[in-house]
């Protein structure tokens, strides 16, 4: 199956640029952080397993992350958009043996933005949805458009977890930047742009590979 998979320092945009590639190609959103977050709040035995791993910004084990993808694909999907995986180079062989890898774009920014675009960041404690205090702002302050549920700052974006994320990013998932580079697949794109012009330089890319 083709894909096309997103890494970034955490606050660059994945999430929001992942989608919107999904929707201009109609290949399937899967967004790994999500489908972690939604057993926990599921409260299922996965959920259980991971919840503390994730609370605290650690990686959850790959075996884990490749059963949940297994699982995740919808009936007839014609391909994928992964959104946070890989993370670590074991992740990334495994997508290379199984999946047609067509482009993976990291979006680059300086740690010191990252850490003021997170910090923005809201999550419903209900329904999971996921707002931002500058870019995707909720109708009523502090409180879901779709389910009317209490926005929370998610766990994992509070200042000691996301010190901890930045450590593990810097020590595992750069080592991606080189594995792909090698590879002949990799494209970066500067994250410090708007969602708009991000979105440009992302399809632009898209389309030379596929007029190639
Ligand atoms: P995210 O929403 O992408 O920042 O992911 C939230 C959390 O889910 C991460 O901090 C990890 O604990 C876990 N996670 C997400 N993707 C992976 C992955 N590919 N491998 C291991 N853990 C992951």
């Amino acid at each position: 199956m083709q894909c096309y998979v997103f890494f970034d320092i955490q606050g660059s945009g994945k999430g929001t640029q992942a989608k919107f590639l999904s929707e201009r190609t109609g290949f399937q959103h899967v967004n790994i952080g999500d489908l972690l977050r939604e057993q926990v709040a599921l409260d299922t035995e996965l959920g259980n397993e991971v919840s503390r791993i994730i609370e605290v910004g650690d990686l959850v084990s790959d075996d884990v992350i490749y059963k949940l993808i297994g699982d995740s694909f919808c009936p007839g999907c014609k391909g994928v958009v992964f959104d946070g995986f890989p993370r670590n180079i074991a992740q990334a062989e495994f997508l290379m043996q199984h999946f047609e890898v067509k482009r993976v774009f990291f979006l680059n920014l300086d740690q010191e933005k990252a850490i003021a675009r997170i910090s923005s960041r809201r999550v419903c404690s209900s329904c999971g949805l996921n707002y931002n205090l500058v870019s995707d702002v909720p109708s009523k302050k502090g409180v879901c458009d779709d389910c009317g549920g209490k926005l929370v700052v998610r766990d994992d974006d509070k200042p000691a977890a996301i010190a901890r994320r930045f450590k593990k990013f810097y020590k595992r998932t750069f080592a991606l930047r080189d594995f792909f580079e090698t590879r002949g697949l990799l494209s970066e794109v500067d994250a410090s742009m708007g969602i708009e012009e991000v979105s440009a330089a992302i399809n632009a890319i898209v389309d030379s590979i596929s007029s190639n």
